[in-house]
């Protein structure tokens, strides 16, 4: 059965986005067959970190209606083997749609995919409840600074609250000149949000560049953050991966 994993952070711009799809798009060059969700109706801009802008044709509310089975909805990259997209509906999730068709279309999800990373909308609103009706783990995606811990912390309440027990943590945008202080306050972080440490990812210009090239990180230059998410991806997969010393 397939694993459903959420990317969640309090505040926007942590990294959410860019996380869901290089970890994605390692889980995939690990072999795992693996989907990405866009549930970031406003934003939806997950196409473009996968590098898959025009090729979704479907949306996930086509799953949830009924009307396009889960594969047809799906798209397949054409540069990473293993790897689809399902993108975020044009317009807003309807109020009446029901939640129990999220958890039938999560159903369908484990069965034909080994992993399933959402890209949740930032904040606690709707599209990130629905996002969390039945999870296997959620990852929150925080950077070192005190504000963006503090949202974080609010996210992993709320998601508690949803009933999820498996809440992980991956540090983003660190930086070399930072990284002393951040060390030391890394445990505290760890305690405050009550979620063991998954990754720590430095501050990388190769993702602007990747990006404007059209270029999925893992296959443009493996190097800094691209080494980082690969970890970060074995250990999703349950291998034991020591954390990096951030000297890459
Ligand atoms: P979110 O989805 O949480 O709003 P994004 O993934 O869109 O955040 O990231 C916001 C911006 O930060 C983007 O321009 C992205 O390229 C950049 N970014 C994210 N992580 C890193 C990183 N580790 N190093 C450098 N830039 C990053
Ligand atoms: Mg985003």
């Amino acid at each position: 059965m397939g694993k459903i994993i959420t990317v969640a952070s309090g505040k926007g711009g942590t990294g959410k986005t860019t996380v869901v799809a290089a970890l994605s798009s390692c889980l995939a060059v690990l072999g795992h067959k693996t989907l990405c969700i866009d549930f970031d109706e406003q934003l939806k801009n997950l196409d473009l970190a996968l590098c898959m802008t025009d090729f979704a044709v479907m949306d996930f509310m086509d799953v949830i209606k009924e009307q396009n089975d889960l594969m047809t909805a799906c798209s397949e990259s054409p540069m990473i083997q293993n790897l689809f997209f399902l993108s975020a509906p044009a317009i807003s999730i309807p109020e009446e749609t029901d939640p129990a068709a999220f958890k039938d279309m999560f159903a369908k999800i484990r069965k034909n995919f080994d992993y399933c990373l959402i890209d949740c909308p930032a904040g606690i609103g709707r599209g990130f409840q629905l996002a969390h009706t039945s999870v296997d783990m959620s990852i929150i995606v925080t950077t070192g600074d005190s504000l963006s811990i503090r949202d974080a912390n609010r996210a992993a309440d709320a998601i508690r609250d949803m009933g999820v027990e498996n809440i992980r943590l991956i540090v983003n945008r660190l930086k070399p000149k930072n990284i002393k202080k951040i060390r030391i306050n890394l445990d505290d972080v760890i305690d405050t949000i009550g979620a063991q440490l998954l990754g720590l990812i430095p501050e990388d210009n190769n993702i602007f560049l990747a990006l404007h090239e059209n270029t999925p990180l893992i296959l443009y230059k493996k190097r800094l953050s691209a080494y980082d998410f690969l970890d970060t991806a074995r250990r999703i997969a349950g291998d034991e991966v020591p954390l990096q010393q951030y000297k890459r």
